[in-house]
């Protein structure tokens, strides 16, 4: 994506799919520290069920932004996030 990531003005994790969103009160609630937040206007004004922002939409678990200053370094972080309710050794074999 070529724009900044929509972050929880709480704990700044980037939102996705798992944030659910309140299309009546254009909020969304953060899916990793539970915080509701009301959209910015840029997304409030165009948001609707089956319009939704690519980072909110169910196939968007994996996002790859572009941000930072024009012409600047720009800075990439990874987070991979893993479900440790498994079977042993399932949890066993991505430990390798
Ligand atoms: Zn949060």
């Amino acid at each position: 994506m070529t724009y900044v990531p929509l972050h929880c003005n709480q704990c700044e994790a980037a939102m996705n799919p798992y944030c659910p969103i309140n299309f009546n009160q254009k909020t969304t609630r953060c899916c990793i520290c539970g915080n509701t937040f009301p959209l910015p206007p840029n997304y409030a004004q165009h948001i609707q069920p089956n319009k939704l922002p690519y980072e909110f939409m169910e196939q968007s678990t994996t996002m790859e932004y572009k941000s930072g200053p024009k012409g600047g370094n720009y800075f990439y972080s990874y987070l991979f996030v893993v479900d440790i309710n498994i079977e042993e050794k399932e949890l066993a074999a991505i430990r390798e």
